[in-house]
């Protein structure tokens, strides 16, 4: 399986290894989508966790265990390219590099492996072309 979480790190263990922890001890891999950590305060991480289904689940019951708040994200973002006029309002606002100009074609190029599904570009787009549905 390959999910995708929120994980909420309080300030007392932002410094705990709990990421590098789940890669070693339950076979999963994790790739950090986003992350906005700085010691002594609260941390957040996007990551997706793929591997067996049973391990994933085990890998988050360890963060639960080690105070780590674990979210699912069950949306996802879904894309009107063919009415895009290629403005890139909507790169400016992209922090994790998903939306980005292809500037010799100068065409949007939106690589859905690495949206964190932030919804920026929703309220960005001066065409609506961005919205947010649920994970099937
Ligand atoms: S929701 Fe939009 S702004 Fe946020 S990461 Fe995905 S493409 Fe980028
Ligand atoms: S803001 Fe909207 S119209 Fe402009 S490049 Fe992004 S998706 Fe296309």
């Amino acid at each position: 399986m390959n999910k995708r979480y929120i994980f909420t790190f309080p300030p007392d263990i932002v410094n705990r290894p709990v990421v590098s922890e789940i890669a070693k001890h339950f076979d999963v891999m994790v790739n950090i989508l986003n992350a906005d950590v700085t010691s002594g305060r609260e941390g957040k991480l996007v990551v997706e966790l793929e591997g067996e289904e049973d391990n994933v689940v085990k890998s988050l019951a360890y963060a639960r265990e080690s105070g780590v708040i674990c979210i699912p994200l069950l949306k996802q973002l879904q894309f009107d390219q063919d009415s895009c006029v290629a403005c890139g309002v909507c790169t400016a606002v992209c922090f994790s590099d998903a939306l980005t100009m292809d500037s010799e074609k100068w065409e949007l190029v939106f690589d859905p492996e690495k949206c964190v599904v932030c919804g920026r570009c929703v309220r960005a787009c001066p065409l609506g072309l961005f919205s947010l549905a649920m994970e099937s």
